[in-house]
């Protein structure tokens, strides 16, 4: 490689930029690109790529290789025309807000959105002039009267944190778009291996990848999904807003993506077998998961989800807060109690100290949610380990 150095002086040389190997190596495993910015050959061409006139990098929050890598393998996940990667998963939502709303509109969202998201789709959006109003999103018939002419976005979960209720995608979808709305579906609790929403009718599909999709709780980000008409504004508000994403994190969670139908399908095998597990303990008042026949939205899941019915597991001891809390200590060596979800290892968490502590009491009891309540994040390992630690835990109760 020839040198391009000013002098051969060390104090020159140290901080002389790096120039790309040439040939260009060819690797098999992405490589990770942490340069904030790009070498342009002139100002001509420096324009037309700021411009999007050609495609390439210029400045990494207008775009990077890594998160350009992980939008592709989202996009095509959830048979997309479009990806886009923002920091967090908050940062996703934020951006399909600032791209597609303005003051005046009106929006409906799901009472049984992430608490956080409820947050930003109800007060903060409130603060910007845009409107909104939280329905039950299972019940189509309140939706409908919810929806105006001012609507804009429908937004649901396609799994509800923590009772797991099933949103009916494909009717809400039909219905956003009689009223001339959007319909925006968080598919966090599912994953793509899951659900895939946008074949369902929905227009945009947002993921946290810092649960399910990234796998290993050593990322935070979020990606949006949706049609080629509609991302106009998308790059734009990405850039101006500055919601994006970190190159070393983008590269973690297509790392984690590599491995995540195999993922998905062994622990909705688990959690179904541990679902069924906990059904037939007497310490137990309830058990919540979509794949059990016993749960209100179990038909629309097997039309929706047909094979996976996901990792998530909810259930209810009959022994209150302070059988939770002697449950949560007994398994604490093999079932951690951290409040997120989609580990490989099995979690757990606690809905009233944690995800819903802001509800008042009786808000939590009308959505059935109470001191004995226990959220089960479903791992990887062997269904037996998992039930046996859960046993140990129950003995406890
Ligand atoms: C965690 C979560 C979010 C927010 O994602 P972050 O990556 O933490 O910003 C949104 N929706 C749901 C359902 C979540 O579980």
């Amino acid at each position: 490689m020839k040198s391009h150095s000013m002098s051969d002086r060390p104090e020159d040389i140290c901080p002389e930029p790096v120039k790309a190997l040439d040939p260009a190596p060819d690797p098999l495993s992405p490589p990770l690109y942490f340069s904030s910015v790009y070498r342009c050959s002139n100002p001509s061409q420096a324009t037309a790529l700021l411009t999007g006139a050609e495609s390439g990098y210029v400045y990494c929050r207008d775009g990077h290789p890594n998160a350009d890598m992980l939008a592709e393998k989202c996009r095509r996940l959830h048979g997309a025309e479009r990806a886009a990667i923002a920091a967090t998963g908050m940062g996703a939502l934020a951006l399909l807000v600032l791209a597609q709303l303005e003051a005046g509109d009106h929006i409906v969202v799901s009472n049984q959105l992430y608490g956080v998201s409820l947050e930003l789709l109800t007060s903060e959006v409130g603060r910007l002039g845009i409107r909104s109003t939280v329905v039950d999103t299972t019940n189509l018939e309140a939706v409908g009267g919810a929806m105006g002419s001012l609507t804009k976005l429908l937004v649901v979960e396609t799994i509800s944190n923590p009772l797991l209720r099933v949103a009916d995608i494909a009717g809400l979808a039909e219905l956003a778009h009689q009223r001339g709305a959007q319909l925006l579906v968080d598919n966090s609790f599912a994953s793509p291996a899951v659900c895939r929403p946008l074949e369902l009718g929905a227009d945009w599909v947002m993921e946290s990848l810092t649960k399910i999709m990234g796998g290993h709780s050593d990322v935070v980000l979020g990606c949006i999904c949706g049609y080629e008409r509609n991302f106009d504004r998308i790059a734009k508000v990405l850039s101006r807003w500055g919601l994006a994403s970190s190159p070393m994190d983008c590269w973690l969670a297509l790392r984690g993506l590599s491995t995540l139908a195999i993922r998905v399908r062994q622990a909705s095998g688990n959690a179904l077998a541990v679902a069924e597990w906990l059904n037939s303990q007497p310490q137990i008042s309830a058990v919540f998961y979509p794949g059990l026949a016993t749960h209100p939205d179990h038909d629309l899941a097997l039309q929706l989800f047909k094979t996976h019915f996901g990792s998530m597991v909810t259930f209810t001891l009959s022994g209150g807060r302070l059988a939770g809390e002697a449950m949560i200590a007994a398994v604490s060596s093999c079932i951690p109690f951290c409040p997120s979800l989609g580990e490989v290892s099995t979690t757990l968490s606690h809905p009233q100290s944690t995800s819903h502590r802001g509800l008042s009491e009786e808000e939590r009891n009308a959505l059935g949610i109470e001191g004995g309540t226990i959220r089960l994040s479903v791992g990887i390992e062997s269904a037996d380990a998992i039930i046996e630690g859960l046993a140990k835990g129950l003995a406890a109760c």
